[in-house]
């Protein structure tokens, strides 16, 4: 599904220039579940922000699903990551303004999906997610728990092939933590690829392979037996 080859990623301020990934390979295949970790300031999000199309590798290629992602126009990107990926945050990233009905339903008003079609997949992956009864509720109206499965509801919504989580149990209690951490283990078994960040031994666990990157470099990788999902 990923390949990543040679990749170099520098940011460029008014007097330093920071190298955050340097000479990183990756592949990723369909199906698998990625814990990456590694010390503050690694380059783990930017990492999987170049993986979410969200930013761009200074050196070296990506390709996603066969395509290499730098070759490719904008609208072609932007279709591509529309349909295919989902992102969820440690800080949730719910639009405070719309309901929870309405922030799963806007990644399918990009989408142009029609909207009985619409009401359809919201319901159904609200339900799902154990939040169906909240849907008129504003975000802060929701406990961190609530809003990180609203988060991957509005991340599934769409069918996504591959979900990029950045410290998804950051903000949460070991309980909510761990209810996250089994709604992302359903999803990976029922075919979603996942790739995650986290500094969380107990979240690691939950992957097949566990990268650490350490200066901008992978330093090791190890497999792992996955936990069972507890239900
Ligand atoms: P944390 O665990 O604290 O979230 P991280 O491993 O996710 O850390 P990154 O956010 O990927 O780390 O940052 C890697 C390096 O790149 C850091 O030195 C950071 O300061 C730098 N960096 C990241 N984004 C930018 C940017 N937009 N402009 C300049 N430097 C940046
Ligand atoms: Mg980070």
């Amino acid at each position: 599904m990923i390949q990543i080859k040679n990749l170099k990623k520098s940011f460029r301020t008014e007097e330093v220039e920071t190298l955050a990934l340097n000479n990183v390979n990756l592949t990723v295949e369909e199906g698998e579940f990625v814990a990456i970790m590694g010390p503050s300031g690694c380059g783990k999000s930017t990492l999987l922000n170049i993986l979410g199309m969200l930013d761009n590798p200074t050196e070296g290629s990506y390709h996603f699903g066969g395509e290499e992602v730098g070759k490719l126009r904008e609208n072609q990107r932007t279709r591509i990551r529309k349909g295919n990926l989902g992102f969820v945050f440690q800080s949730f990233n719910l639009i405070d303004e719309l309901t929870v009905f309405e922030n799963v339903e806007l990644p399918l008003i990009y989408l142009n999906m029609k909207k009985s079609e619409r009401e359809q997949k919201v319901n159904a992956v609200l339900e799902r997610m154990k939040i169906a009864h909240r849907e008129k509720h504003f975000p802060q109206q929701l406990s961190g728990g609530q809003q990180q499965r609203v988060a991957i509801a509005r991340a599934v919504v769409t069918n996504a092939k591959l979900i990029l989580a950045d410290e998804p149990t950051g903000n949460l209690d070991s309980k909510n933590g761990i209810e996250v951490m089994n709604l992302l283990t359903e999803l990976n078994q029922e075919g979603t690829t996942i790739i995650m960040v986290t500094h969380s031994d107990r979240d690691s666990h939950y992957a097949h392979r566990i990268i650490n990157l350490f200066d901008g470099q992978i330093v090791t990788e190890s497999q792992n037996k996955p936990f069972e999902v507890n239900a």
